[in-house]
């Protein structure tokens, strides 16, 4: 897979892309994530790519064609399966769409920053948009980062174990059980006694069960 992240503050991706399970996927070659600075595509001596807003209002907006310049040179070089703009007002991110994600080759995903994005980008070159959530950041690229990383560490190789990923919160709509490691006995509070009886069996009965109890009691909405 090739993910390419297009940003006007390309520093602030640099540093999760190389430490733990990110870098490791890319020296591994699992997966191949470019970087492209948006102010180097800007078309003037200033490198200026945000102006103000038609119609007034406060904040910055960025501009159409640096934005165009770098799509048109990604997919002059190879096909990409889609194209993300990350945006709060877009469809709200989940496991299911990482995990449609994580199956697809080549993805360029755009971060906006300022009041947003020329409205024209988001018409003219992109397949969707996603939202983290219900609340505004900054810029796009922690949006970018959060999708890069739940796409990534479900990419065979990426993980030690990479069955633990489908044992994951929200992988068949439940949450994940409680989890526990040594010492078996902290102060008087005893690990169950069924995680440490060895029988394969109830100890996944058990998890099930206790996935189904706090889905229960913290999304409901999960098992409807
Ligand atoms: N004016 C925009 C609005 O009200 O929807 C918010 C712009 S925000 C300050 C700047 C950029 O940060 C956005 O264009 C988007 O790329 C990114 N961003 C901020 N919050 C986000 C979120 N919850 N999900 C995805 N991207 C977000």
């Amino acid at each position: 897979m090739r993910i390419d992240i297009i940003s006007p503050l390309p520093e602030l991706l640099k540093a999760p892309f190389s430490t733990s399970i990110l870098k490791r996927a890319i020296d591994k070659k699992v997966v191949e994530v470019c970087i492209h600075d948006l102010r180097s595509f800007a078309n003037n001596k200033h490198k200026k790519i945000d102006d103000y807003s038609y119609g007034g209002g406060g904040g910055m907006v960025l501009m159409i064609e640096p934005v165009a310049k770098c799509i048109e040179l990604l997919k002059s070089k190879r096909t990409y399966d889609t194209t993300i703009f990350v945006t709060p007002d877009g469809q709200k991110l989940n496991q299911k769409k990482s995990n449609s994600l994580s199956q697809l080759n080549n993805i360029i995903i755009i971060c906006g920053r300022y009041e947003g994005i020329d409205q024209r980008v988001r018409d003219l070159f992109i397949d969707q948009e996603i939202s983290i959530g219900d609340y505004v950041l900054m810029g796009g690229e922690l949006p970018a980062l959060v999708i890069c990383e739940s796409i990534i560490r479900l990419l065979p190789g990426s993980m030690n174990n990479s069955s633990c990923a489908l044992s994951d919160s929200f992988q068949d709509n439940l949450l994940a059980p409680p989890i526990y490691t040594r010492p078996a006995n902290f102060k008087g509070h005893k690990v169950p006694d069924i995680l440490l009886s060895g029988n394969e069996k109830k100890i996944s009965q058990w998890r099930e069960d206790q996935s189904i109890i706090k889905t229960k009691e913290r999304r409901p909405e999960l098992l409807k």
